[in-house]
C-alpha cells in the first residue's frame, strides 16, 4: 500500500497538546535509563559471546559490493518453516549509555523492496525497527518473517493507516488487534512498540495500549523526496547520538539511500540499534529519541 501521496506531518492538533510534555518525559526517562541496566532481557537472553566481527567496521566500499552480491535470492532462504524457529545472529550487547547509537526505523511495509533493504542491513551487521501495516504483513508475510529472523524489530502501525484520532476506542483497538495477529501469525512475535500513522495521536488513542507509541526525531520526508541523495543528506545531516530516523521501506529511492546512511554513519562511529536497545529494552510511554528531539 503506497501511502506516500498522503501528508505525513507530525504533532498536529491533538497531539500537539502533549508533545512538550511527552518531549520532557522521553528526556527524563533517557537520563533515568542511564542509570538503570541497558540490557533488555530478550536481548540478554539471546546475547552471546561477541561473535568475534567488531560492528560496522568494514570499509564502506567493500560493503556496498557485498550488499549487491547479497541480493539474491538465495541470499534469503526461510530461516524454517515454523515462526518460532528464528535465530537471529548473536551480535555483541551495544550499551547506549557508551558508544554513539541510532535507530533507524522503515514505515508501511512490508513491500517489494524490503528484501533488497534487509541485504544493505545485514551488510553492516545493522539492526533496525520495522513498523508494518497490517494489511501488507498479509501480502509479504515471508519478508516479515525474514526481517524478524535477521534480528530486526517489529512494530505495530495499524492495519490500514488510518489517522488514529479519527477513530472510536474500539475503533483503535481493532486496528492494533487485528494487525498484532496478523503480526504473530507470520513471526510468533507480538510487537511492543506502536507507531501511530502520521505520528498523531491523542489521549484517546493512547489509552488504548499500554506500548510505546514511538515517533521521531529526524523525518527524511522521504515520501516527499523520492531522491535518494537528498533522503540520505536529510538523515546524515540531522542525526545525533540517539536519534530515531524515519523512513518508508516502500520506496525504492529510500531504500536505494540506506548504503550511504549506513557507511557514513558506522565511519561515524554509530552504531545501528532497534528502538528497544536504544532505550535498553525500556522504552518511554512516548518516544521521539533518547535525545532532545532534532526538528529539521
Ligand atoms: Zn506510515
Amino acid at each position: 500500500m503506497d501511502t506516500g501521496t498522503r501528508p505525513r506531518l507530525p504533532f498536529l492538533d491533538g497531539a500537539r497538546r502533549g508533545t512538550a510534555r511527552a518531549v520532557a518525559t522521553a528526556a527524563l526517562v533517557a537520563m533515568t535509563c542511564g542509570a538503570s541496566t541497558l540490557v533488555a532481557p530478550s536481548q540478554a537472553a539471546r546475547a552471546a559471546p561477541p561473535a568475534g566481527a567488531a560492528l560496522n567496521t568494514a570499509s564502506g566500499a567493500a560493503l556496498d559490493t557485498a550488499a549487491a552480491g547479497a541480493l539474491g535470492a538465495a541470499a534469503f532462504a526461510a530461516p524454517g518453516d515454523a515462526a518460532g524457529t528464528a535465530h537471529p545472529r548473536p551480535r555483541p550487547r551495544v550499551d547506549c549509555r557508551h558508544v554513539k547509537c541510532v535507530a533507524l526505523t522503515f514505515d508501511d511495509g512490508p513491500g517489494p523492496y524490503t528484501d533488497t533493504l534487509l541485504a544493505y542491513l545485514a551488510a553492516y551487521r545493522a539492526r533496525a525497527t520495522f513498523f508494518v501495516v497490517g494489511g501488507n504483513v498479509v501480502t509479504y508475510p515471508r519478508v516479515l518473517r525474514r526481517t524478524v529472523a535477521a534480528g530486526h524489530e517489529i512494530g505495530n502501525h495499524t492495519w490500514s493507516h488510518p489517522d488514529l484520532r479519527r477513530l472510536s476506542p474500539a475503533g483503535v483497538r481493532s486496528q492494533l488487534v487485528r494487525t498484532d495477529r496478523v503480526i504473530q501469525a507470520a513471526t510468533g512475535v507480538v510487537p511492543r512498540l506502536v507507531r501511530p500513522p502520521y505520528g498523531a495521536f491523542n489521549r484517546t488513542v493512547r489509552r488504548q495500549t499500554a506500548r510505546p507509541l514511538v515517533l521521531w526525531s529526524v523525518d527524511t520526508l522521504d515520501w516527499r523526496y523520492r531522491n535518494s541523495a537528498t533522503v540520505a543528506r536529510r538523515a546524515l545531516r540531522w542525526v545525533r547520538p540517539g536519534s530515531v530516523i524515519l523512513f518508508h521501506d516502500i520506496h525504492p529511492t529510500t531504500v536505494r539511500a540506506i548504503p550511504r546512511v549506513l557507511r557514513n554513519l558506522a565511519k561515524r562511529g554509530y552504531r545501528f540499534v532497534t528502538v528497544s536497545e536504544l532505550f535498553g529494552g525500556h522504552p518511554p510511554r512516548v518516544v521521539f529519541s533518547a535525545t532532545p528531539p532534532e526538528l529539521p
